[in-house]
């Protein structure tokens, strides 16, 4: 148990999908004058630095918001612009970003005033960054050294009552936020899946949540991996919000084959990594649809790193 670090993915494909959703979200609950209140229930670190050990050493970054960044070139560096083009941007590619994944980038930009991408935000600092004084955020981070730099990294914002952090456990407690006193809530759901009891938790959650609350807004990040109950989890979380009557909205990105490969010269092995992952939102914001639609094939189009490269966006409506 807790092997998974965040600081090994940060601005990979997963994060570049699930927090693309959670800006263009955010931005639509925002627009009401009504406080809002954003559950986090697995936060991770805060902040990360993609010059750092970890992000250096997986190099997923590359993979995701550096690739976005760099347009069809080399992927970008974090410490400054693309390196020249190795491969020739696709007509596509050329096309004026769509208006999501643009305000994605800009608010990555953001944290990053002095140009390059040395930090990437996790999705604590981008909930915090948009949201506006009266508005709450409760973070859950559990595992030790994690939930201190989050705690380290939240304290300099100074941000007092605004923020809470909590060395709880996500699954289990982040229900006793539900409803908020102002009745308008975004949880986000993000777990490691690093055991496989995390997607039955996830749905034994979002069961206890829509008793709760059945009008909040719940995004579920997860994994597209070749195992039974990730591909299980968005078809239930489906019949859960059909039997609630409320509207769904489930989105993926596929950005390589599944297969395990083997080298025919030296017979190594090679494991693709995660290959696909997908977000499923209960109550979305009707605006959602239409930003995804146009976003997710540049999506394809820049992280796509084989033919298997593709995109699925389905709702109720
Ligand atoms: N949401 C973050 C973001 O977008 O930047 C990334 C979160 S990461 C995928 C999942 C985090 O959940 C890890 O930091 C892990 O330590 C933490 N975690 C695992 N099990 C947990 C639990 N039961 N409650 C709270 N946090 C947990």
């Amino acid at each position: 148990m807790f092997s998974y670090r965040h600081a090994f993915h940060a601005g990979n494909h997963a994060d570049v999908l699930k927090h693309t959703v959670l800006i263009a979200t955010l931005d639509h609950l925002l627009e009401k004058e009504a406080a809002l209140t954003v559950v986090d229930t697995h936060a991770g670190a805060g902040l990360y630095r993609l010059d750092g050990d970890y992000a250096g050493t997986s190099g997923e970054a590359a993979e995701g918001v550096l690739r976005l960044l760099s347009d069809g070139k080399a992927p970008a560096s974090p410490a400054g612009p693309a390196k020249p083009a190795i491969k020739k941007a696709a007509p596509e590619a050329e096309a004026p970003l769509a208006d999501a994944i643009a305000r994605y980038l800009s608010v990555i930009g953001d944290f990053n005033p002095k140009g390059g991408t040395r930090v990437y935000p996790g999705s604590p600092f981008i909930v915090q960054h948009l949201l506006r004084d009266h508005d709450k955020l409760k973070l859950f981070e559990l595992h030790p050294t994690d939930a201190r730099t989050l705690d380290a990294n939240i304290a300099q914002l100074e941000a007092g009552r605004q923020i809470a952090v909590l060395r709880e456990d996500g699954f289990g407690s982040a229900t006793k936020f539900l409803p908020p006193p102002s009745r308008r809530a975004l949880v986000l759901m993000d777990p490691s899946y690093e055991m496989k009891t995390d997607y039955g938790r996830v749905l034994d959650f979002m069961a206890e949540a829509l008793k709760r609350f059945a009008t909040g807004t719940y995004a579920v990040w997860y994994p597209i991996i070749p195992r039974p109950e990730a591909h299980d989890l968005p078809r239930r979380l489906k019949t859960m919000a059909t039997k609630a009557g409320k509207s769904w909205l489930h989105a993926t990105l596929t950005v390589k084959s599944s297969k395990i490969t083997k080298d025919a010269a030296s017979g190594a092995t090679h494991r693709p990594g995660l290959p696909a992952s997908g977000m499923f939102l209960i109550n979305p914001p009707y605006t959602l649809k239409p930003l995804l639609a146009a976003a997710l094939p540049q999506l394809v189009q820049r992280l796509g790193q084989d033919r298997n490269a593709a995109f699925s966006l389905d709702s109720d409506g």
